[in-house]
Order: C-alpha cells, then structure tokens, then sequence
C-alpha cells in the first residue's frame, strides 16, 4: 500500500486563536469542530489514525514519530508546517484531523506576569451548550508553572472552592488537557523554533526543557478546576504525553496532581503516571474535614495518609506537598499547628500554606497574616519546608474557578472590552 494521493494540500484554518487575535465565536453560533484533533491522542492511537488514512504499516512509526515531534516539539497548528512529511501525507492529514487546541475565550495578563486564560470546548452532546474552563501560567525566577484544569466543575463541592459550587461537571478529554498546555505554548512563543526561543542565547542546541533549554513553562500542577482522580485514564493519559521525552518533556519530577484525597486512586497515580503528588489535607480532625473536604466522609484521615505512606516512589526526594488552606478562626490555631506536624510524622512531606482566596458568598475569611506566620513557624520549627503559596495573580481574579465565573457575570461588550485589555497588556 502507498501513502495516500490527493490533488489538494490546502491547509485547514484552525479554530485556535493566538494571544494577539483572539476571534470569539458567538455562543449560539458555536460549532463544536468536525473533524477530529490529534492533539491528545497518544503515539498507539496516532499510529491507528495513521494507518486509518493509508498510511502503510512499514512507515507508520517513522510518521508517527515525526508527526508527534511537530505537534509537540514545534507546535505545529497546521499540516503544511510539517515540512519533512510528503505534501501527499499532510493533505491526506488535512483532509481528516485538525490540530486544533481549546478555543480562547479571554486572556488576562497580572502585573506580576502571571497569565490566564478562559477556553472553551465543546459541551458533552452536539446540542448542549459549550462549557469554559480555565488555565493558569505563573512565572517565578526559576521556573514557570502551569496550572491545568481536570473537569469542568468538579462534583466535590469542598466548601471553601468556588468551583465546587459550578453546576456542570464533565470530565475533559485528554486532548483538552494536552490542549490547555498547547494554548499555552502557543500565546508564550514556547516552542522549539519560535522566535523567542530563537533569540535567546541560551537556546543553542536542544531546546528541551532538561537539555539546557530555556522553556517558559518548566512545570505543572494539576491544581486547576476539578477533581483529577475522578477523571483518572484521561489525566493519565494526558500527563503521559507532557511527560514524553520527544515531545513536551516536561519531566515527572516536575508535574503535580493535586487530589482532595480519591484514596484508591492514589496508588495508580504513582503506579501508572509517576508524578509527584499534592493532597489537600486543610483539616487535622475528621470533624473538620468533614466539613471543608466532604469527601473525607468517604475516605477519612487516617485512610488518606496510609495511602500517601505507601504512594509508589515515595522517597525524602519525592516528598508529598500537604496543602492546607489557612481559614481564619476555622483550621489556623496554633494548636492545630502542632497537630499537623504529628499527623505527618513518618511521610517525607512538604506542607503548603495557602492563604484562602475569597469569592463573592463565601463565608470564609483568610487568616491574619501574621497567624500565618505563626502557623509557618511551628512547621519549620518541626523541620519541614513550609512554603507560603503567595498569592499570584490577584488582580485577575487568578484563583481557582474564579476567571471563569467573573466572566459569566459580563455582558458581551464587557467581556470584549476584558479580551481588549488582555490584547493591549
Ligand atoms: N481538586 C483538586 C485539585 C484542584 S484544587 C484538589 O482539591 O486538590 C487545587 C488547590 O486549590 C487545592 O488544594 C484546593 O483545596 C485549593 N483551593 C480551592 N479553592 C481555594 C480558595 N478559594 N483559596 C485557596 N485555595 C483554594
Ligand atoms: Fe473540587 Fe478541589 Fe475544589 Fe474540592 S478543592 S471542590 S476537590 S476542585
């Protein structure tokens, strides 16, 4: 069998909009795309969708490989870009797939450098209305995190997230959580070849992130909206392809997940991903985290830290990051303090401090920084990292579900004057 012939190689305009040129569709004119996109699909089923279109069987992993590296090396958005594959080959693609990503419904960009944006994908039924979900990037001196989305909503309804408080919840695709590290890319000129990449000295050789490259997006967390143990093969999947050595590679050292503690799910994250893992603890006692983390009904306590004793690769080197969030007169004494570092005691961890980013309803305040101190100190003192997540971002609203629903609340002519601002910073 011989690769494909067409007469055609004329080039799908993808539906993705950059950061500059953001070209919202209407909602009730939204068409959910055609064809299929290869972005998500992993190197088994790119090969299927490959011999799908005739590629023939001796020169799939040759194509494959190929493709791959200009999806996720070069960020290729359109088939004619692929200029080491036959013309026949990237028409034959055309035809069938796009490359397309999320749809960017807004960018915003903190003064601090900070970058988020609002996507939008397709609702769960051709009918049903498109559903947004949202992205964060963060740079800092050393690295640059971005913060992926696991679902739109989430069904755990913790009572001091906003996003468990969305009415819709599906889980996204592992397209649309590759997609979101894509867009991404895509607004920060992050990619092998782009021109940034190109002007900076440090760039020569090997652009990938660990071989002395300079990539702005080093890391990621899976601390965007939604619950990633309950959206589990596609969360794998997904990291499985940031983490490709010939593709993204972003190491699995420095991807998160983040979990509200899904106990049976722990074990595979390890096992089938191998990523570092985060668990949103915020309470010492089940009659607190009851409250806050309702899940913990379902998996008290002492279940979750038995899983995070025996998380795979568990290692003072790979410590397990315990989030708490700190809430004014709810979880910030002292003596809760004290309470966290023996409940640890045993797990190579590391304790997060967030400060609680309030939302419009929410009867919780943050506490006092200087209890936040306080609180810090009795961790450090008992020897482990106790890092303050500062807040970033807080001039857009970046905190969980939070661009999302400011967004909600706009009328078309704010939400395009908000596209305007993001466009002009
Ligand atoms: N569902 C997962 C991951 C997403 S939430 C989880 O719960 O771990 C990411 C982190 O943000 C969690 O630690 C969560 O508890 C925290 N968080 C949620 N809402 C917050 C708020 N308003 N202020 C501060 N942290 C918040
Ligand atoms: Fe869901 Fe995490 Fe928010 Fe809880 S904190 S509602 S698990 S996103």
């Amino acid at each position: 069998m011989t690769e494909p012939q067409t007469t055609s190689a004329s080039a799908t305009t993808s539906p993705t909009a950059t950061a500059g040129l953001v070209e919202k569709t209407p909602l009730e004119r939204y068409q959910p795309p055609a064809k299929p996109s290869l972005v998500g699909l992993s190197r088994a089923q790119l090969t299927e969708a490959l011999a799908s279109i005739g590629v023939p069987a001796v020169r799939r992993k040759m194509r494959v490989q190929q493709t791959w590296h200009w999806v996720y090396v070069r960020g290729a958005r359109q088939f004619d870009a692929m200029t080491s594959i036959s013309r026949e080959l990237r028409a034959a693609l055309d035809r069938h797939f796009t490359l397309a990503r999320p749809e960017i419904v807004a960018e915003q960009v903190s003064a601090d450098g900070t970058r988020k944006w609002l996507l939008r994908l397709p609702g769960e039924h051709s009918l049903d209305r498109p559903h947004e979900i949202e992205c964060v990037y963060i740079p800092e001196a050393d690295r640059g995190t971005l913060c992926l989305s696991s679902q739109v909503g989430c069904t755990l309804a913790c009572s001091f997230c906003h996003t468990g408080t969305q009415r819709l919840v599906r889980n996204l695709t592992p397209g649309e959580i590759v997609g979101q590290i894509m867009v991404a890319r895509d607004c920060l000129d992050d990619w092998l070849g782009a021109a940034r990449l190109d002007a900076s000295p440090a760039a020569s050789g090997a652009s990938q992130e660990g071989k002395g490259g300079q990539r702005l997006i080093s890391n990621i967390v899976m601390m965007g909206m939604g619950e990633p143990l309950y959206n589990f093969e596609a969360v794998r999947d997904a990291l499985l392809i940031a983490a490709d050595g010939d593709g993204i590679a972003i190491s699995k050292r420095r991807i998160t997940l983040s979990t509200s503690g899904v106990v049976p799910n722990i074990s595979r994250a390890g096992a089938e991903i191998g990523c570092m893992l985060a668990v949103s603890l915020h309470a010492v006692s089940d009659e607190l985290r009851n409250d806050l983390v309702p899940l913990n009904r379902k998996y008290p306590i002492k279940e979750l830290l038995d899983a995070c004793r025996n998380y795979p690769g568990l290692s003072n080197a790979r410590r397990i990051t315990f989030e708490y969030v700190m809430l004014k007169g709810v979880n910030d004494s002292l003596t809760d303090a004290k309470a966290l570092v023996k409940l640890l005691k045993g797990i190579p961890a590391k304790i997060n401090l967030i400060p609680f980013n309030p939302w419009p309803g929410t009867k919780y305040e943050c506490s006092d920084w200087e209890r936040i101190e306080k609180f810090s100190e009795i961790i450090f003192n008992a020897g482990y990292a106790s890092p303050v997540r500062t807040p970033r971002g807080r001039d857009i609203l970046a905190a969980c579900g939070q661009l999302k629903s400011a967004s909600e609340k706009l009328s078309a002519r704010e939400r395009l004057a908000l596209r305007a601002m993001a466009m002009t910073d």
